[in-house]
């Protein structure tokens, strides 16, 4: 692999689902974390972001989430610049997006099947309609035996697992994970990669943070690497 010298800003299409036009972010009065990020997903496409540990990659998922607004530049989600929208609209895109965080963010007053079965509430399924996927799931990521089990008593690795269950669940548009195989072992991240490949097959954008070269040189995807709070595209050798 090798590194483009200077970020180059990437051709647009209509077909981007998630675009960044020039975008800083700075915390506070600090300096900027991401600087003139410009940044286009093509829907159905997997993507791969590096960069050293404080790069900015956490931030940049953020982003992509609308859990950050951008100090300047312009983000984009399906086609729509995010920052012209009501928050209403921004709760409906984010709807649209599974995502796996460093910490889980699972809810430890739900079981783990109600954890997972989560997003497909909030869409307003009924019950029977996911009972049997959000079992076979669990079964899939090794936690069938753990339905009842409060998150508090899972291991990080099974935490993780349940995590990643409930961003894929919904089937979401856009799958974003920061570091998801950081706490599994090497035969339960390779399920877990299997199973991101196969929610990108099924037209899921995918865009996975990870130091992890192993995982990377797994799946044939694109790689986008932060350094310096600049974005370049790795090309391939
Ligand atoms: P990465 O995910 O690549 O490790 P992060 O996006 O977590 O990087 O962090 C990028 C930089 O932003 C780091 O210097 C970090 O300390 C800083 N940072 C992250 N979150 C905050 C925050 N909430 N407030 C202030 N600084 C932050």
């Amino acid at each position: 692999m090798s590194m483009s010298s200077s970020p180059e800003p990437q051709k647009l299409s209509t077909q981007d689902i998630v675009r960044f036009d020039r975008v800083g972010l700075r915390y506070g009065r600090g300096p900027e974390v991401l600087s003139d990020i410009d940044l286009s997903l093509r829907a159905g496409t997997f993507n791969f972001l590096t960069g050293p540990s404080g790069a900015g990659k956490s931030t940049l998922l953020k982003l992509v989430y609308l859990a950050l607004q951008p100090s300047r530049g312009l983000v984009s989600l399906f086609g729509q610049d995010i920052s012209r929208l009501p928050e209403k609209s921004l709760g409906d895109m984010r709807r649209q997006i599974g995502v796996v965080w460093q910490d889980f963010s699972l809810i430890d007053h739900l079981s783990v099947y109600a954890n997972v079965a989560l997003p497909l509430r909030v869409q307003g399924a009924a019950p029977q309609t996911y009972d049997r996927n959000v079992r076979e799931l669990l079964d899939w990521v090794g936690l069938g035996q753990r339905l009842d089990a409060s998150p508090r008593t899972l291991s990080g690795g099974e935490k993780q697992r349940a995590a990643i269950a409930r961003a894929v669940i919904s089937k979401p548009k856009i799958l974003i994970a920061d570091e998801p195989t950081g706490n599994v072992d090497p035969e339960i991240g390779h399920r877990l990669i299997r199973l991101f490949g196969e929610m990108n097959r099924m037209g899921t954008t995918v865009l996975i943070a990870t130091h992890d070269r192993g995982l990377i040189d797994q799946v044939p995807a694109r790689v986008l690497h932060l350094q310096d709070a600049r974005l370049y595209e790795e090309v391939p050798s």
